[in-house]
C-alpha cells in the first residue's frame, strides 16, 4: 500500500489532487501530492470516496510481475522442491541442525566438490529435492516479507527440549504464522539428559501451534543435530507436507528469483544467493534486481562449482550484478540490457522517492511535537 503517492491515488480514482489532500488534511495529516500514502491513509480514502482498495505487494511495483511474469497456464507447471527456513530461539540449535542436515544429505556424488557457505543449500531426500534458507533466520525472513518476497514455503521451528520455548521461539511462531507457511516443530538436543519433548508439545500448544498427536495440526518431530538422530524423519515430513502443497513452478517461464543473501566479493564484485520461483535462470541472462541490474556472468552453487541453468527451487551465487542487491530482492530476467537498466532505475528512483517522503513526513512530526 506505501506504493502508491497522493496524486496516483487521485488519478486512479478519478477525483482532483486537491480533494485527497483536503480529506486527509481535515483529519490533521498533512500530505503533498507526491507523499507516499500509507495505509491506514489509504484506508480512510478509500472510505471516503467509496472504493474499494486492493493491496499488492511492493516488489510488483512497475509490474515485473505483470509485464514479465506471465500467470502460468497449468500445463506448464511442474513439481517444484520445498524451499524451508529454520527459526528458533538463540543457541536451540539452528545452526547446528542446518549443519547436521547439510552434510548428512549434501549430494554424495558430488564428493571432493568443496561446500561452501552461500547462504542457502539444496540436499536429497528419496531423489527428491530440498532447499533450506542458510541465512540468520528471522532477520532476513522478515527482510524478504517486508519486500513482499514470499521465499519460504515450510517453516521449521527448532525448540531445545532441555529448555523449551522462549521468546525468540514466540517470535519465530508469529512469522510462521503471518507468512502462513506451514510449520514443523524440531525439538532438538533429544540427546541431552532433561530432554522433555512433552513439555514442549504443552509449551506450543499454549501458543496455538498444537500437535498432531494432541489432535492440532503441527508434527513435532524428535532431533538431534549432535547425534543425527531425527534428521531422517524431519526430512521425511518435509517432503510430506510439501506433497500435500502441491508446490509448482514453470520452468520454461522467464526466471523470476529471491536474494537470500548479498556480499562484494573480492574478483567477483557485488553477488548476491538467489533461490529461483518461477522459470529458470541462465547464464547470459539480463536481469534487473531491485536497484541493481546486470548480465548474469556466473553460477555457482553450493558445492563452489560453475553451472550453466538455474531451475525452480535451485540455488545459486549469482555474478554479473552492477552493485550490491538486498536480502528480499525480487531478480528477474528481461528480455534486453535496455530493459534491465530501466526496471533498476525506476526502481531506485521509487526508493529515493520513498525515502525522502518518509523523511517528509518524519520532520512535521517533530514539528508537531514542537508545537
Ligand atoms: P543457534 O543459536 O540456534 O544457531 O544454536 P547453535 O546451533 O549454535 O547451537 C547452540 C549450542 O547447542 C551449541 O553449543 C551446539 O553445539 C549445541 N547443540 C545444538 N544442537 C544440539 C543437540 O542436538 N544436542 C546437544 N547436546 N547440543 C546441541
Ligand atoms: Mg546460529
Amino acid at each position: 500500500p506505501e506504493d502508491i503517492r497522493v496524486y496516483e491515488f487521485a488519478e486512479k480514482i478519478n477525483h482532483p489532487i486537491s480533494d485527497v489532500i483536503k480529506v486527509l488534511f481535515n483529519l490533521g495529516m498533512m500530505v503533498t501530492k507526491n507523499d507516499f500514502l500509507g495505509k491506514d491513509e489509504i484506508e480512510i480514502l478509500a472510505e471516503e470516496f467509496e472504493v474499494e482498495v486492493t493491496t499488492i505487494d511492493p516488489t510488483n511495483a512497475f509490474n515485473y510481475e505483470e509485464e514479465y511474469v506471465e500467470a502460468e497456464s497449468e500445463e506448464h507447471l511442474e513439481e517444484r522442491p520445498p524451499v524451508i527456513t529454520i527459526m528458533g530461539h538463540v543457541d536451540h540449535g539452528k545452526t547446528s541442525l542446518l549443519d547436521a542436515i547439510r552434510n548428512a544429505r549434501v549430494a554424495h556424488g558430488e564428493a571432493g566438490g568443496i561446500t561452501q557457505h552461500i547462504g542457502a543449500y539444496t540436499v536429497e531426500q528419496r531423489d527428491k529435492k530440498i532447499t533450506f534458507i542458510d541465512t540468520p533466520g528471522h532477520a532476513a525472513f522478515s527482510a524478504m516479507r517486508e519486500r513482499g518476497a514470499q521465499a519460504t514455503d515450510i517453516v521449521i521451528i527448532v525448540v531445545a527440549a532441555d529448555d523449551g520455548v522462549k521468546p525468540q521461539t514466540i517470535e519465530a511462531i508469529k512469522h510462521a504464522k503471518a507468512s502462513k507457511a506451514p510449520i514443523i516443530v524440531a525439538v532438538n538436543k533429544m540427546d541431552k539428559e532433561g530432554a522433555n519433548p512433552d513439555l514442549v508439545k504443552g509449551q506450543m500448544a499454549e501458543h496455538e501451534v498444537s500437535p498432531i498427536d494432541w489432535g492440532g495440526d503441527v508434527e513435532f518431530v524428535p532431533v538431534s543435530a549432535k547425534t543425527g538422530e531425527g534428521i531422517d524423519d524431519l526430512l521425511d515430513n518435509i517432503l510430506l507436507t510439501a506433497e500435500v502443497m502441491e508446490l509448482t513452478a514453470n520452468p520454461e517461464a522467464a526466471a523470476k528469483a529471491v536474494v537470500v543473501e548479498s556480499s562484494v566479493e573480492k574478483g567477483r564484485g557485488p553477488v548476491g544467493t538467489v533461490i529461483v520461483q518461477n522459470g529458470t535462470l541462465s547464464v547470459g541472462d539480463n536481469v534487473v534486481c531491485g536497484k541493481a541490474f546486470g548480465r548474469v556472468r556466473s553460477l555457482i552453487n553450493d558445492q563452489g562449482q560453475q553451472i550453466k541453468v538455474l531451475g525452480p527451487s535451485e540455488t545459486a551465487v549469482v555474478v554479473g550484478l552492477n552493485e550490491v542487491p538486498a536480502a528480499g530482492d525480487i531478480m528477474i530476467a528481461m528480455e534486453s540490457d535496455k530493459e534491465a537498466r530501466e526496471y533498476a532505475q525506476k526502481r531506485a528512483e521509487y526508493e529515493r522517492q520513498k525515502e525522502l517522503s518518509a523523511s517528509t513526513k518524519t520532520s512535521l512530526d517533530e514539528l508537531t511535537a514542537l508545537i
